[in-house]
């Protein structure tokens, strides 16, 4: 916890569970029981490397169990530890409950710095914490069902389902037993970049409000924007590449060895390329550096967006940000008191447990398909294309006239599995930015986007537990 902070990360989600709480009607013991990790599993396990025998520190919390499956990511980083976990934990609950996913909140992490291991010993790291999972039967398609967090990806996802399924040989649904697979491998078309898509759609969806926008004095639509996007890991780049596409620019990238700076706009591919061939985002062609990585979260810009890490804009910071929206595509980018100081400064913070919630959206996706056993489409696209070409064929026989190729394509097109699953996806988004705006302006005394959407996630975990029986 840096020296300027005053709660840790999973303190910091229970002050902003208090908060919300005050405007929701539920039973004091029913509000402590939404609140705490329900499990917590901490271990310590050996792996040689090299020659030598390490100890590796682990964790799996489940936060919820309102709701079975528990869902949530697998982390590999140096900060990982008990209270962050935690806190990752909790917020999964929470982003479920906003989105409409019937899971409860769990997540996993491993302290590791990944980039000093070789892919065999992450492997060997990584099948390992998957055994010790299977033990504690902390892992399984109906009980926890993890997913790719900071440091894993779709490579970690192959290994967990690979050691699960050799351990548990001939379960028919084990395929479901982790999300953020490769395709091959039990995956769903837009997995990869579903988080960060989601994020574009919320944002977008937050800037198409005309109140919202004139209470920030920005005008209508996401067109125009000046996007800042702090890490470009799977995230971050998804992010700067759909606003980028979607046509906000992208002015400036931070890593966490500099920033740089393009006012005309920056194009996210080419410099992940740069920063492949180089060994680092600085000395981008047309661009400016910033060394000091940490200013580029105070660029003047229309939409900051933090997707690396927690609590990197804080009580010290946070009033030299200038943008007008702060969209949390990280976990927890904003402490407690950066939200403080960000409500005085009229800055609009679109929150963590809705805006990226993309990922678990999708994963729930993958997870239906791991089940039900058949691609999304395969049963309907060859159908609707059909059926689509005989409307067209009477509308053109009736009117005499004849629909251009283009349109013709567009309109006979059937859904395959990437259609349906961003389609999904951003219903998910809409459906839930008007949620939470509609909870926000039925109390004029909730301050802000925040505590709005934990108002509404405690509502539907506080219903599950009543509609349980738990509490008669
Ligand atoms: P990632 O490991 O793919 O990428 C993170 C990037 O941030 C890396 O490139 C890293 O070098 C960079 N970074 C680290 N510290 C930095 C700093 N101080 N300044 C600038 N850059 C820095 O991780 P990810 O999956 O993209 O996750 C990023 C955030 O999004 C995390 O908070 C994670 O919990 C959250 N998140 C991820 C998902 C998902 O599906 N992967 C879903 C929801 C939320």
């Amino acid at each position: 916890m840096a020296n300027n902070q005053k709660f840790s990360f999973f303190e910091a989600v229970l002050r902003n569970f208090d908060k919300a709480a005050k405007f929701t009607n539920w039973d004091p013991g029913i509000l402590e029981q939404i609140k705490l990790c329900n499990s917590v599993y901490r271990m310590y396990f050996p792996v040689k490397i090299g020659d030598k025998i390490e100890v590796i520190e682990a964790y799996r919390v489940q936060h919820s169990h309102h709701k079975t499956p528990c869902k949530g990511g697998i982390r590999f980083s140096t900060t990982v530890n008990l209270d962050e976990v935690m806190a990752l934990a909790a917020l999964m609950t929470y982003k479920c409950a906003v989105v409409n996913v019937p899971f409860g909140g769990a997540k996993g992490g491993i302290n590791i710095d990944s980039k000093k291991y070789t892919p065999y010993e992450l492997e060997k790291i990584t099948r390992r914490y998957t055994h010790e999972l299977i033990k504690k039967n902390f892992i399984g398609p109906g009980t926890d069902v993890p997913a790719p967090d900071y440091g894993t990806g779709e490579r970690e996802m192959s290994w967990i389902l690979d050691t699960y399924t050799s351990m548990k040989p001939g379960e028919i649904d084990a395929l479901a037993c982790v999300t953020g697979k490769p395709i091959s491998q039990g995956g769903v078309h837009g997995r990869r970049e579903a988080t960060g898509l989601g994020v574009f759609y919320g944002l977008k969806e937050i800037c198409s409000m005309p109140d919202l926008m004139q209470k920030i004095g920005l005008p209508v639509g996401i067109e125009g924007k000046r996007v800042v996007v702090q890490g470009l890991g799977n995230v971050g780049y998804h992010v700067a590449k759909f606003c980028r596409e979607g046509g906000a620019t992208v002015t400036a990238i931070a890593e966490y060895e500099g920033a740089i700076f393009n006012a005309d706009g920056l194009n996210e591919e080419e410099v992940r390329e740069h920063r492949k061939k180089t060994g680092t985002i600085l000395n981008f062609p047309g661009a400016t550096n910033i060394t000091n990585t940490a200013e580029a979260l105070e660029l003047d810009c229309d939409i900051l967006i933090p997707a690396a890490l927690e609590s990197v804009i804080n009580g010290e910071n946070a009033p030299r940000v200038k943008a007008k929206i702060v969209g949390e595509a990280a976990n927890g980018p904003l402490t407690p008191e950066a939200d403080e100081v960000f409500l005085k400064k009229g800055i609009l913070v679109v929150p963590d447990i809705y805006l990226n919630a993309g990922g678990v959206t999708v994963s729930y996706f993958e997870w239906l398909k791991n089940l039900s056993h058949v691609r999304y489409g395969r049963m309907e696209k060859r159908f609707k294309e059909n059926q689509n070409r005989s409307i067209l064929s009477q509308i053109e026989q009736l009117t005499g006239k004849t629909v251009n190729e283009k349109a013709k394509e567009l309109i006979m097109h059937g859904p395959n599995e990437s259609d349906l699953v961003y389609s999904g996806l951003e219903e998910t988004m809409i459906g839930s930015a008007k949620e939470i705006v509609d909870a926000w302006q039925e109390n004029p005394d909730i301050p802000d986007m925040r505590t709005a959407a934990y108002v509404v996630a405690i509502n539907k975990v506080g219903t599950s537990y009543a509609e349980l029986g738990i509490f008669p």
